[in-house]
Formats: C-alpha cells, sequence, structure tokens
C-alpha cells in the first residue's frame, strides 16, 4: 500500500487548522492587548510627567515671579540660584534633565550639571518659544540621538499671578520614557513565550483530539477497503453513538449485506453452473461483440472441442456461418438454423437457435445461442421419408401392372380363352402381395407404435423349429420345386429345449428365413439347419448355397425395403420387409439376428434367443 504523507491526512489537516485558529487568536489578543498596554502605560507615564511638571511649576514659580520682578525680590534672595537649587534638588521619577527659563528665553537654571554651560544663554528651542509665546504646555516625545534613546518633553510655560497673566517663563522637563518601552518589550516577550507555550499545547492537544476522531475513520477505511477486495472478516470498533460511532454501524451493516449478497449471487451462479452443465442442450453465451464468454459442457462436446479453447472466439466462425450470415441478420431472422457439423465418421447434426441478451437498461449486451442435437431426429425424417416414398413406390409397381393387364382385358382379351385366365391371374397374383405387403406394413406399424405385444409360453425350440423344417421338406417335395435339387440338412439337439417365446412370431421369422434361403438359391442346393444351446442362449443357424450377399449390403437387409436385387426380389414376389419384421420381432424377444456370406457361395442367417436353463426341481414343482 502506498503510504500517505502525514501532511496529506485529516490529522494533520485537523492539526493545521488548530494551530493556525489558536495563533491567529494569539496575533489578535496579543496585538490588541500589548498596543492598550502601551497605551496606557504611555498615558500615565505622561500623566506623573505632568503632575512632576506642576509640582515643579508650583515650586518654581514664586522665583520666576522674583525674577521677571526684581523690584519685588529681597536683597538675601537670589531667584536664579533658588531656581538651580530647586531643580537640583528635585528628584522626580524617570527626570533626565530639568531647565527653566525666562519669558526672554534665557536659560536660568539646568539640573545637568554639563550642561551649566548653557545657563544665562538663550535657549533656541522651538517648543520653549511656541510655550512662552502662545502660553500653551507642549508634551511629546522625541529623540536623543546621543544617548540613543526616546525621551519624553514636558514645556510648561508658568504664568504671572497679576492680572496680565502673561507667560514669565517655562519649565522644560525631560525624562526617560525608554523605561515603559522596556516594560513593553518585557511584556510583549512574556506573551510570545505563552503563546509559544500555548501554541505547542494546543498542537500536541488538537493531535490528541484528531487523533481520536482519525482513528476510527482509519480503521473504517482499512475495513472498507477490505470490503472491496473481497474480505468481510471482522468488524469495525463502534466507539460511541456520535456520528462516527453510527458509521461503524454502517460500515458493518453494509460489510454483512455485501457479505449476503456476494453468497446469493455465489450460489446463483452455482446454481446456473449447474444448470447449464447438465442441460442435454449446448448453451452458448458472447458479449455484444460476438466472443463466447461462456460455454456449457455439452456445447464443446458438440462442437468437437474444449470450453478453454472456445472461450474468446467468435461464435459464428466457431460455428462456421460467418460468410453466410452476421449477428444482427440471425436475431432479426429469429429462426432456427440447422448445422451440419458431420465427419466421415460420426454424422453430426445441430439446429441452434439465437436469442439477445439484453441489460436492465435495455442494450443489447450479447447474444445466446442455444445448440440442439438433431442428428437422429434427422436420420428419422430421414427415414420416414424414404419410407413414405418406398411404399408409394411399392404399391404403384402392382398397380400399374395390374391396371395394364386389366385394360388388355377390358380390351378385348377376356373373350381370349387362353388370356384371359393368365391375366386375371397375374392380377390375383399382384393383389395378393400388394395384400401382404400391406399386411407387413400394418404389422410393422403395429411393432412400431408398440401394439404389438407378443403372447409368450414356454415352448419346446427344437420341437417348433422341426415342425417348420418338416414343412419345407413337404413343400420341396411338392411339383413345384421337384425338379430343383433342394435338400434340408438337420443339425439339432436332442432333447427338448424351452425357451419363453411367441410361437407364432418365431415361426414367422423361421419361415421367412427359409423361405429366402430357398428364394435366393436359384440352382437349388443344400439348406443347413443347425442349432446350439449355451449357458444363456440358443442359437439357430440357416445355411444355405445361394447367390450370397455382397459384403456392403450385409448391414442394410434389414432395413424396411431394402432389396439387394430389386427385380429379382420382386420376382419372387417379396416385399423387402421380411428381414425387417424377422429383426423387429427376434429383438422383441430379446434377441439378436444377423445374417454372413460370401457371394455365390451361400448365407447364414443366425438368430439368438435369450435361454434360461430349468432346474430339476422347478419341473417338480409344476
Ligand atoms: P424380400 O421380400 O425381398 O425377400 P427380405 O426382407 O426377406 O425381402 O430380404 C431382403 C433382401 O435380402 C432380399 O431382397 C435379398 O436381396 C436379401 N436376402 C435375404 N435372404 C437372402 C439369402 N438367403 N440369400 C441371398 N440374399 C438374401
Amino acid at each position: 500500500m502506498k503510504k500517505r504523507r502525514y501532511y496529506g491526512t485529516i490529522n494533520a489537516k485537523i492539526v493545521f487548522i488548530i494551530v493556525m485558529v489558536i495563533i491567529f487568536a494569539l496575533q489578535l489578543i496579543g496585538a490588541n492587548f500589548i498596543t492598550q498596554t502601551e497605551r496606557q502605560l504611555v498615558a500615565s507615564f505622561q500623566e506623573n510627567q505632568q503632575l512632576q511638571a506642576n509640582f515643579l511649576e508650583n515650586s518654581i514659580f514664586p522665583y520666576l515671579e522674583m525674577h521677571e520682578h526684581s523690584e519685588m525680590t529681597p536683597d538675601d534672595v537670589d531667584p536664579k540660584q533658588e531656581i538651580d537649587t530647586l531643580i537640583s534638588d528635585f528628584s522626580g521619577t524617570a527626570i533626565t534633565g530639568i531647565s527653566v527659563v525666562d519669558a526672554e528665553f534665557v536659560v536660568l537654571g539646568n539640573s545637568d550639571d554639563t550642561q551649566q554651560i548653557m545657563v544665562g544663554q538663550l535657549l533656541n528651542d522651538e517648543d520653549v518659544r511656541t510655550a512662552i509665546l502662545q502660553g500653551t504646555s507642549i508634551s511629546r516625545q522625541t529623540y536623543n540621538p546621543t544617548v540613543n534613546a526616546r525621551r519624553w518633553r514636558t514645556v510648561e510655560p508658568v504664568y504671572d499671578s497679576d492680572e496680565s497673566q502673561a507667560v514669565i517663563g517655562a519649565i522644560v522637563i525631560e525624562s526617560n520614557i525608554e523605561t515603559i518601552y522596556d516594560q513593553i518589550t518585557d511584556i510583549t516577550l512574556i506573551f510570545l513565550r505563552a503563546s509559544l507555550l500555548a501554541i505547542v499545547l494546543s498542537s500536541l492537544l488538537a493531535h490528541m483530539v484528531s487523533k481520536a476522531l482519525t482513528e476510527p475513520i482509519h480503521e473504517m477505511q482499512t475495513k472498507a477497503k477490505a470490503i472491496a477486495e473481497g474480505d468481510y472478516s471482522g468488524e469495525v470498533k463502534v466507539y460511541g453513538d456520535d456520528e462516527l460511532g453510527l458509521l461503524a454501524q454502517n460500515i458493518n451493516r453494509l460489510s454483512q449485506e455485501v457479505e449476503s449478497g456476494q453468497q446469493r449471487i455465489e450460489a446463483e451462479r452455482r446454481r446456473l453452473d449447474s444448470v447449464l452443465s447438465n442441460m442435454s442442450e449446448g448453451v452458448i453465451a458472447t458479449n455484444r461483440r460476438g466472443e463466447i464468454d461462456i460455454v456449457n459442457n455439452m456445447a464443446a462436446r458438440m462442437l468437437g472441442s474444449s470450453s478453454d479453447l472456445i472461450i474468446g472466439e467468435n461464435v459464428l466462425s466457431l460455428l462456421n456461418i460467418d460468410e453466410e450470415y452476421n449477428l444482427r441478420g440471425l436475431i432479426d431472422r429469429n429462426e432456427d438454423i440447422t448445422i451440419d457439423f458431420s465427419t466421415e465418421e460420426s454424422p453430426s447434426i445441430l439446429r441452434v437457435s439465437f436469442s439477445i441478451i439484453q441489460s436492465g437498461a435495455g442494450f443489447i449486451s450479447g447474444v445466446v445461442c442455444v445448440l440442439r442435437d438433431v442428428t437422429e431426429e434427422e436420420r428419422i425424417e430421414e427415414e420416414r421419408k424414404q419410407f413414405v416414398s418406398n411404399v408409394s413406390h411399392e404399391l404403384r409397381t402392382p398397380l400399374t401392372s395390374m391396371r395394364s393387364y386389366i385394360e388388355a382385358l377390358i380390351d378385348g382379351a377376356w373373350k381370349d380363352e387362353e388370356l384371359a385366365p393368365r391375366f386375371l391371374d397375374v392380377a390375383q397374383s399382384e393383389t395378393d402381395r400388394m395384400i401382404r405387403m400391406i399386411q407387413d406394413l400394418l404389422h410393422l406399424s403395429r411393432i412400431d407404435s408398440g401394439r404389438s405385444e407378443l403372447n409368450k409360453e414356454l415352448i419346446d425350440i427344437t420341437a417348433l423349429f422341426t415342425q417348420v423344417l418338416n414343412r419345407f421338406d413337404m413343400l420341396l417335395d411338392s411339383e413345384d420345386y421337384r425338379n430343383n435339387n433342394y435338400s434340408i440338412e438337420r443339425a439339432l439337439i436332442d432333447e427338448a429345449i424351452f425357451v419363453d417365446i411367441d410361437p407364432d412370431r418365431m415361426v414367422q421369422v423361421l419361415d421367412n428365413v427359409m423361405n429366402n434361403a430357398i428364394k435366393y438359391s436359384p440352382d437349388g442346393g443344400t439348406i443347413s439347419a443347425r442349432m446350439i444351446v449355451t449357458a444363456d442362449e440358443v442359437k439357430i443357424m440357416i445355411k444355405d448355397e445361394g447367390i450370397g450377399i455382397p459384403e456392403e449390403d450385409l448391414g442394410d437387409i434389414f432395413k424396411r425395403f431394402y432389396r439387394v436385387d430389386r427385380a429379382r426380389s420382386r420376382a419372387m414376389g417379396g416385399s423387402g420387409l421380411g428381414l425387417a419384421i424377422s429383426r423387429e420381432v427376434v429383438e422383441q424377444h430379446g434377441g439378436k439376428i444377423w445374417a454372413e456370406s460370401v457371394e455365390r457361395q451361400g448365407t447364414t442367417f443366425n438368430i439368438t434367443l435369450p435361454y434360461i436353463p430349468f432346474e430339476e426341481e422347478e419341473w417338480g414343482w409344476e
């Protein structure tokens, strides 16, 4: 933390202000006090001087009068001498010199021994002249350069006692006023020392007071800083009920509020995180410029990347649509877009919807994209379309051929005894084929909608399979197959194997596979029927020596309407639905069906069914 300089603190400011106020107050008081004191001292000094002058005047007046009116002077009295003695003996306060002048400005006496030379001389002094001529007393401060000091000078005119009241002389008193100024200097010094002490003491006091004020502020400032940095521990000490105390209480409350607010936000964030990460949809949120700032795991997985790599990328370039769209356009479009992310290994089709994130003030602050994996939906939809087109096609073919035969009959063939029965025969077999196909379709539809329930019972599969094979033996013995060199070879199990199956459906499956084995073995051959039992399943294998199935078609032959050779299958009266139904039925039983084949050599169809061997006791219990 940057250390604050002391003079920048409130503490220093308070101390500075208090000290300044005290200095200012002291200045005012001091100036006023010293001026007043000086004025009083000077006034009382003047008064004192005036009193001394008056006293001297009273003492000197008889001799001055004698000097003025020499006829009144007794013989034994020398006025000058008397005056000289009087002023020499006069001891007044602060007096430095006294001189007496007669009405003609002649010095009659001087108290200063060194100035005796002046006695009998004319005194050329402005103040004396003015006092004598105008009859007014003069008091003023003068400066004596010889002693380098200020002097107070009082010139007191002396009046005659007769009616003329004429000025008969003047007394000049000079006194040392410096003592007064020395006193003032002393007082000023005392005042200054006291002021200095007061300033020092008041600074200390101010420091203590301001410390008491700023200490809690400092604590609160530290606490506020800690809150800003996310540390809510501890409380500010509350010193009292004053404003600072209330502020401290409020800071403590603020800390608690911020902490619980922060906890609420954190809990919300965690909740949102867990919602986002458990969503089956991918969610991407961007800032205003379309740069990704939030992405959930599902979105990252759908895009085959990791969240860390995606953050910060532009959403449009990530979705590979930056050339076709811009954000504004996508938001305005208000429609989902479907993006194909399929690779050679795996298909992946995503449907993306865009919506805007608005800030409280209504500004657009970003975009949210919700990604939905619609690969399966698209596949089902594609299959559905394919199925509808197949059904239409499969039905149209027999109908078209029937129509042409019927047209031929209408056109007159009905009269032809040889042609008419053949044409009607074809029409009948086409109708039969359509009925079979529609029955197969209805059966598949029932399976699809879950309405085809199995009537399961414990059936001896060995016996069931034997019955089917016996039936086919009989068929192959019939007229139609006599010329084809077919034989059925059996490798079944000698004992009864009981499995929980719907016998009618299972017979349908075995019939279908056996039929195909014959159908797709145009040159006849051996059809071997085998059966083996393991701990948990029964496996039936039907092998022919027919045309076989190309390897690339092996996975598709169980699809609806899939035929390796469409023309051949149709000529054989096949609908292309037999194996599709067989697979559904076997899977309904919890089993599996698949084919293995070598082209032109033959095909083996394998069927497994779950098998739980019965214990002897269970038989007994039954
Ligand atoms: P279909 O009515 O056309 O026989 P299936 O669903 O029973 O319809 O059979 C689908 C396709 O599988 C047949 O068209 C045929 O091409 C092929 N197939 C089925 N069984 C065999 C087999 N044993 N040998 C050769 N190809 C077969």
